[in-house]
């Protein structure tokens, strides 16, 4: 093997981060371009949060958690609440 995949995580998460880049490997594999293996890889939490391509509720789902991010999922949730409830 070769060094394609430079290591930048520390020895505490090892194991944690190498099944996460052998999901990682295997979304890139299935997927059918780059835009599709960055949906897989958020909607299994295993994008990085700089690499978030999309903020508000889809990036609140990819796992980001940024102030746009957590304001479009409470915007959510009230608008749920609102629903549920049946009036008002
Ligand atoms: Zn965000």
């Amino acid at each position: 093997m070769g060094n394609l995949n430079r290591r930048t995580w520390g020895p505490a998460d090892e194991a944690t981060t190498d099944e996460k880049h052998r999901a990682s490997l295997y979304v890139a594999s299935i997927a059918h371009d780059k835009a599709d293996a960055t949906h897989l890889l958020g909607a299994l939490g295993l994008l990085p949060k700089r690499l978030t391509a999309e903020h508000g509720m889809r990036g609140y789902r990819a796992g980001c958690r940024c102030t746009t991010c957590r304001k479009a999922n409470t915007t959510r949730l009230n608008r749920q609440n609102r629903t549920a409830k049946g009036d008002q």
